[in-house]
C-alpha cells in the first residue's frame, strides 16, 4: 500500500496550496521561541508517536456518489507519513456526513452553528471540517496556557476547515498545511522579510512563495523558479509545509519542535468549569 502512495506521489502533480485564510482571522500564533522548541526535540525519533484523535466530519448538499472511504485513508496516510518524523500519528476515531446544503455552502457559512453542533473530543481532538464549497482552508492555533481554562466558545471554535477535494487528494499537501497552524505553526513568510515564523533554520520570505513543479511529480523541481525574495542568493523555503507551493514536502527541525510545544497547550489542558464536548460520532 505505501509504494502505491509513492508511486502516486511521483507519477502525479501534487495539489498547489492555492489559499490558506488562517491570516484572515487575525490569531496570533503561539509565542514559542527558538529554544523551547528545540528542546523538544531531545529524544524524538525513540519516542513513541503521539497519538492524536482526528474526527472528520463531511458536508455535502447531497450524499455522495462514490465511497470516499478510501481516498480519505490515503489522504490521511499521507498526513501520518508527513507527521511521523516529528513524532505525531492522528487516528481516524470517527467520520460523519451531513448532508445540508446550508452548511456546505463554504467555511464560514453558520459556521459556528456547524461546528458547535457537531464537534467531538476535547481541546487535544483534532475536529477536520471537509466541506463541499470551500476551496482554500484555515485551522485554528492552540491558546496560550496563560490564558487560563478553555471555555466553551474556544472549544467550539477550534478545529480546522478544507475543501473536501484537499480531504481527498493522493498526493496534496493542504491538510499538512492547515494541521501545522493547528500545531502552532505560522507560515514561514510570516511578517516579511522583518518577520519571523519563530525559528531559526526557515529562512526569511517576503510573501507567498507559490512555487511550481517545473517537472510533474519531482518534488525538488520548484527550486528552478524559487524566489530569492529576502536575500540575494537565498532561494525562499520551497519546499517547505507552511509555504504555498507545489512541492510541499518538509518540516524544517525548529517547527517540529514547536508543534511538540504547541502539543503541550492541547494536550490535558483544562477547560473552564461548566464546559462540555461530546466523544463518539453518531451511528
Ligand atoms: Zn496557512
Amino acid at each position: 500500500m505505501k509504494s502505491s502512495i509513492f508511486t502516486l506521489g511521483v507519477i502525479a502533480p501534487a495539489a498547489v496550496l492555492a489559499f490558506c485564510r488562517n491570516d484572515d482571522f487575525n490569531l496570533r500564533a503561539p509565542n514559542i521561541t527558538n529554544s523551547q522548541a528545540r528542546r523538544n526535540l531531545n529524544g524524538l525519533g525513540k519516542r513513541d508517536l503521539i497519538p492524536v484523535a482526528m474526527y472528520t466530519h463531511i458536508m455535502m448538499a447531497a450524499p455522495p456518489t462514490e465511497d470516499y472511504g478510501p481516498s480519505l485513508q490515503v489522504q490521511r496516510d499521507l498526513i501520518n507519513k508527513n507527521y511521523a518524523p516529528w513524532g505525531f500519528q492522528f487516528v481516524d476515531v470517527g467520520t460523519m456526513y451531513y448532508f445540508n446544503a446550508d452548511w456546505a455552502a463554504n467555511a464560514d457559512a453558520l459556521r459556528k452553528e456547524k461546528s458547535s453542533q457537531v464537534r467531538r473530543g476535547d481541546y487535544a481532538a483534532l475536529n477536520m471540517y471537509l466541506v463541499e464549497g470551500e476551496t482554500a482552508g484555515f485551522c485554528f492555533f492552540p491558546t496560550d496556557p496563560a490564558g487560563g481554562p478553555v471555555d466553551q466558545g474556544t472549544l467550539d471554535n477550534d478545529g480546522c476547515f478544507v475543501g473536501i477535494k484537499d480531504g481527498r487528494s493522493a498526493t496534496g499537501g493542504t491538510l499538512t498545511h492547515e494541521i501545522g497552524h493547528w500545531l502552532g505553526l505560522p507560515h514561514v513568510f510570516e511578517g516579511g522579510c522583518a518577520g519571523s515564523d519563530g525559528c531559526d533554520d526557515t529562512v526569511p520570505q517576503a510573501e507567498p512563495g507559490r512555487g511550481v513543479m517545473a517537472i510533474p511529480g519531482d518534488f525538488n523541481s520548484c527550486a528552478a523558479t524559487a524566489k530569492e525574495s529576502c536575500t540575494p542568493g537565498i532561494k525562499d523555503n520551497v519546499k517547505n509545509f507552511m509555504d504555498y507551493t507545489d512541492c510541499s514536502s518538509e518540516f524544517t527541525p525548529c517547527q517540529g519542535g514547536r508543534m511538540m510545544e504547541a502539543w503541550s497547550w492541547r494536550m490535558g489542558r483544562a477547560l473552564a468549569e461548566g464546559v462540555t464536548f461530546k466523544t463518539l460520532m453518531k451511528s
